[in-house]
């Protein structure tokens, strides 16, 4: 994989400065290529591979060489193009000059804050020729580029979320690696590392072996954490926390962090495994946070968005029901949670419900209080009360009709007004109101108003007064 290099003005740095070429000859060789307008095709498979491995080393050694001469100010059209980026100067243009081969560039502000900026800062503690030693160090052993190169693959490859005690122990390893080879190159030490890098490797090779019987071990017990679900997860709240949550669970999910997540790719996954689990397809979609599930209750259908993490909390992870549950059964697990119904489609049904169950109880729609009846009675009372006059306008009188929501109670012949919309909030209310049949229907008719046929219209009448007053 060669992705580094696009920028034209770090392949020109690497060339113009001392440090590449000076390593030895093959790096010279990949500083002369670099310099060439076809260096993608010129360079070849080994020399893209450490250029992959060590250009940020080669970049910020390179930078250090270079010191700020002058600044020159540009009041002409500009002509002069950046040595580096060969974009057009503007307005400032910057001499730069080499302390090592003493060649110098003139360039842009841009190409030169960076490299001025980046060599003042001095993060890297190696001198010039420490780095040097530390490249040919890796370049002369195979076995210790393996090494750490495959230490930093654990967590690049890796299928299933790694164990905090195995990332830990890699952590370790690295660190080792990385003091003895400090030490060894900024002491300047001299003896064979031959044996301290086969030690490694053993090491290495140990966890290796570990690393694959994991992966290949844990794929098929669902309980392990894919990996590009877990990079998902990091991007939710907290997600980062739940990550290591697992790594600290042997790597494994388990209800109580099961029930935090709530990307749907994840969902997904306890949707596929319920449904197996039961034998039949209880789940057909998930959404942020939300598991919908379809029920089939006394021949009603109904479609319930439930909070996720109540679902994981009751159904467990992996799904815990030990036998194929009846919809019945698993209705009793989760109105246990609170579970609050947002769907549309569910209060419909539910509204349904409420009338269906007052049909039952011979209470229906009340159709019998019509714009006309109404102006008729409003005429008939202006003509005995002489007061002053009423609206009787068509549209005045739809209007007030429009916030009554009337009923008639067939049995005494009573007129209801009940409230417009049944809301429903929990999942334990839906349960109850499927099973008996019935929704609240009970408080419905306790917060009713009641009214006579007559009682009703005298009420509409004295509304529209109350309006007419206010609007004159
Ligand atoms: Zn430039």
């Amino acid at each position: 994989m060669f992705i580094k290099f696009d920028a034209k003005s770090d392949r020109k740095l690497l060339f113009y400065s001392d440090y590449l070429a000076s390593i030895d000859k093959n790096h010279a060789e990949i500083a002369r290529k670099l310099n060439e307008p076809d260096y993608k095709d010129i360079l070849t498979e080994k020399e893209k591979k450490e250029i992959d491995r060590n250009s940020d080393v080669w970049l910020k050694q390179s930078r250090n060489e270079w010191v700020l001469k002058k600044k020159v100010a540009i009041k002409d059209k500009p002509i002069d193009k950046c040595q580096l980026c060969n974009t057009r100067l503007r307005k400032e243009k910057w001499k730069i000059q080499n302390k090592i081969n003493g060649k110098n560039l003139w360039i842009g502000r841009d190409c030169g804050s960076k490299i001025i900026a980046l060599s003042e800062q001095g993060n890297n503690k190696d001198t010039a020729d420490q780095a040097k030693r530390r490249e040919l160090l890796y370049s002369g052993s195979r076995k210790l580029r393996e090494v750490t190169d495959g230490i930093s693959n654990f967590d690049l490859y890796t299928r299933y979320v790694l164990t905090q005690p195995f990332n830990d122990r890699v952590g370790n390893l690295k660190k080792k690696i990385k003091i003895c080879i400090d030490d060894y190159i900024q002491k300047d030490l001299k003896h064979d590392l031959t044996h301290v890098i086969d030690a490694y490797n053993i090491e290495f090779l140990r966890l290796q072996k570990e690393y694959n019987r994991y992966n290949s071990d844990v794929a098929t017990d669902g309980q392990h954490l894919p990996i590009q679900i877990a990079t998902k997860i990091k991007k939710q709240r907290q997600g980062t926390a739940l990550i290591r949550e697992v790594q600290n669970n042997k790597g494994m999910l388990d209800k109580r962090i099961a029930s935090k997540i709530m990307i749907p790719e994840f969902l997904d996954l306890y949707r596929e495994q319920m449904n197996d689990r039961l034998g039949y397809t209880l789940c057909k979609s998930v959404e942020q946070a939300r598991i919908i599930l379809n029920f089939s209750l006394r021949g009603k259908k109904l479609e319930i968005k439930y909070n996720s993490g109540a679902v994981i909390s009751s159904l467990g992870f992996p799904v815990e029901l030990s036998d194929t549950k009846s919809e019945q059964d698993i209705y009793d697990i989760l109105r246990t949670s609170n579970t609050v119904i947002t769907d549309v489609s569910t209060k419909e049904f539910m509204n349904q419900l409420v009338e269906n169950t007052l049909k039952k109880l011979r209470i229906t729609r009340c159709d019998s209080i019509t714009v006309d009846k109404v102006r008729k009675y409003i005429l008939l009372k202006e003509k005995y009360d002489k007061g002053k006059k009423t609206s009787t306008s068509t549209r005045v009188i739809e209007n007030k009709l429009r916030k009554y929501h009337l009923w008639i109670d067939i049995n005494r012949n009573i007129i209801l007004n009940l409230e417009p919309q049944i809301v429903i909030s929990t999942g334990q209310e839906l349960l109850v109101s499927v099973t008996e049949d019935k929704y609240a229907v009970d408080s419905l008719l306790n917060n009713a108003k009641r009214y006579s046929e007559d009682e009703l219209l005298q009420k509409i009448y004295m509304d529209i007064q109350v309006e007419d007053a206010r609007f004159n």
